[in-house]
């Protein structure tokens, strides 16, 4: 219950919606209650067609039911006199149908003020959710799993919003209804009424006590679909491995049992929510027997406490009322127990800590002028060390090489500079100023990146190209795939610059891909570059044509570049060899070479003369 709280903030804009829900629902409880109480006069002008009917008209007005009920039998008596007894009879119905009407107009209207409320809650939560995942730090990723996140933004929600529906229903019209028929029901006959106040609370806790078990198996059902959306997700992006090793059977095992699981845990859970409405009937129905044997009795001695006949049965039918609200009332205590579970699955994503924290009222870096400095940088994964003490200057224009065994820490070093992670101890200056100074988009708006692996979108080819540039002319986004060996292919497809590549650019070859990812680095055309095993995926032709781009784009830059092929970076300023995180050897090609060791090694072993 408290957790919803949390989601009051959503309702901010909403507060007149807020207002006229209340009202419409009062107000169709409240011609409820009217339409029940027209059975009063219907009773009486059909059984006691006889009696001669009070025709003093009450004297004062105070507000009590034999006082009510004494101005309605007058003003009754009155029109059965002047207009007889059918007429009367005719005006109770008509009475009966406009209030009925009433009653369902003002609930049509509360939905409609209710909708946008329940929907914009959910459009802002989803547009919070997708915020927070951009701007969660890449590492965040690599422990969450891409469908367990899917299933949080999509299955989640949409559980919570059923949950949010049926529990604003069901937490705020069903106790008005509750309320407003439980007042008229004291107000008709307190005496009956004090057994109601005793009875409904004790199936009330029967009730809960049954819908709090619910909350456990909500949670396994919802981790179970998200495990199912792995799955998927992984499949979809696996295709081709799983076809090439034959490993359909493997993976379909692994989803049956995940499905077969949640069909466990689904049945489970739905036996228990399903039992929700049938009980409290039940328990409504035994709480109106009790009544009926009661209040019977009471009629039958008529001991004098004013319950005539005609009351008693509008008193049942007020009661059968109750019945309705009180079951969806314990549905929505149910429902409310899965949308707990799926709210907690959501603020998990919505408040994960932002290891990588923004300073938007930080410095701007609109100038890259000396140079990126690492004071004894060292990072470590959760307690896993991956960098120690690294001391490293790369001034303005120049280009540093990373060599290493893979696993030495070469991607990890790189992705700290566009703060991808936080340095843990130590600090990364750019131009003097430490970098988390520094606005990240203003940081980031100076740095390019192209790895090993061309991450693109299913867009066009002119669109990829201008993903950090969007206000880039045609020219622009021509020119920057020229400079990226790029032109000729695109000009060749059907549709040149429009053509669209696929899901991550599938349609294209490995080696177009990469040239597309590079005239998108040029096109941003940012001073600093940082290449991480750029043509490393590429056949050697196709290298060719990659490392002319890449040096096309490394003038003038300051560049940071990862290399498995020694050849390509034997003209850095500087080569730091990366050994277990740490700084092994550092120097020029040349004087590495004299140093006999390590990159000598290396070097020897892929023959680069
Ligand atoms: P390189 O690029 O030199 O091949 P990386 O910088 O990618 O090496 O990785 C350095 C080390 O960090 C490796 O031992 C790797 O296992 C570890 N590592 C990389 N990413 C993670 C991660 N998300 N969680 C834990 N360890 C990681
Ligand atoms: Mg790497």
């Amino acid at each position: 219950m408290k957790k919803y709280l949390g989601l009051v903030k959503y309702l901010k804009s909403y507060k007149t919606n807020i207002v006229l829900y209340f009202l419409f629902i009062l107000l169709s409880v409240a011609f409820g209650v009217v339409s029940i109480g027209a059975l009063f006069p219907f009773m009486e002008v059909i059984f006691n067609a006889d009696k001669p009917l009070t025709l003093e008209k009450p004297v004062t007005l105070s507000f009590d039911s034999d006082v009510a009920l004494d101005y309605v039998k007058y003003h009754l008596a009155e029109i059965i006199k002047a207009k007889g007894k059918m007429y009367a009879l005719a005006a109770i119905c008509i009475f009966i149908v406009l209030s009925i009407f009433f009653k369902n107009l003002f609930v049509y209207l509360s939905y409609y003020v209710m909708s946008p409320m329940r929907n914009g809650m959910m459009v802002q939560l989803r547009n919070d959710l997708y915020n927070k995942i951009l701007t969660l730090p890449i590492g965040y990723f690599t422990e969450a799993r891409k469908g367990d996140l899917m299933s949080r933004m999509t299955t989640d929600t949409w559980e919570l919003e059923s949950a949010v529906a049926n529990t604003l229903d069901g937490l705020i019209k069903e106790p008005i209804s509750v309320i407003v028929i439980l007042g008229s029901l004291i107000f008709i006959s307190p005496q009956l009424s004090l057994m109601l106040l005793v009875l409904l609370p004790l199936a009330g806790l029967i009730i809960g006590r049954v819908s709090k078990s619910l909350k456990k198996q909500s949670n396994d059902a919802a981790e179970k679909s998200s495990e199912g959306l792995s799955i998927l997700e992984e499949t979809l992006g696996g295709m081709r491995v799983i076809k090439a090793f034959n490993a359909e059977q493997l993976i379909r095992d692994k989803f049956l049992h995940t499905n077969e699981e949640l069909f466990r845990v689904k049945n489970k859970m739905n036996f228990k929510r399903d039992l929700a409405s049938p009980m409290s009937e039940f328990l409504g129905v035994l709480v109106l027997a009790v009544i009926l044997w009661f209040g019977g009795a009471l009629v039958l001695k008529n001991q004098g406490l004013g319950l005539s006949g005609a009351v008693f049965i509008t008193y049942i039918g007020l009661f059968s009322q109750i019945i309705n609200p009180l079951k969806s009332l314990s549905t929505a205590f149910y429902n409310m127990q899965r949308g707990t579970s799926a709210l907690n699955r959501i603020e998990e994503v919505l408040y994960a800590p932002n290891t990588v924290q923004d300073a938007p009222y930080g410095k701007s870096l609109t100038q890259f002028q000396e140079g990126i400095t690492f004071k004894n940088v060292s990072f470590a994964y959760n307690d896993v060390t991956i960098l120690k003490n690294i001391n490293l200057t790369i001034p303005k224009g120049k280009t540093v090489a990373l060599v290493g065994s893979s696993g030495s820490g070469k991607s990890t070093l790189a992705d700290l500079v566009p703060r991808f992670h936080d340095v843990s101890s130590g600090e990364l200056l750019i131009d003097g100023v430490n970098i988390k100074e520094y606005q990240l988009s203003s940081l980031r708006n100076h740095i390019s990146i192209v790895t090993q692996e061309a991450i693109l979108f299913n867009d066009t080819i002119a669109n990829n190209i201008a993903l950090g540039t969007p206000n880039a002319t045609r020219e622009a986004i021509e020119a920057a795939a020229k400079a990226a060996n790029a032109y000729n292919f695109i000009v060749q497809k059907e549709q040149g610059f429009d053509t669209n590549i696929g899901d991550r650019g599938n349609k294209l070859s490995g080696g177009e891909r990469q040239r597309v990812t590079i005239a998108r680095a040029l096109l941003k055309n940012p001073p600093i570059l940082i290449l991480d095993e750029a043509t490393s995926a590429l056949d050697t032709e196709s290298e060719r044509l990659v490392q002319d781009a890449i040096n096309n784009m490394m003038q003038n830059r300051t560049s940071i570049v990862i290399a498995h092929r020694l050849s390509t970076i034997r003209h850095a300023d500087e080569i730091i060899v990366l050994q277990k995180g740490e700084i092994a050897e550092r120097g020029t090609h040349e004087s590495l070479l004299a140093q006999n060791g390590i990159y000598r090694r290396l070097v020897d072993m892929q023959e680069v003369k």
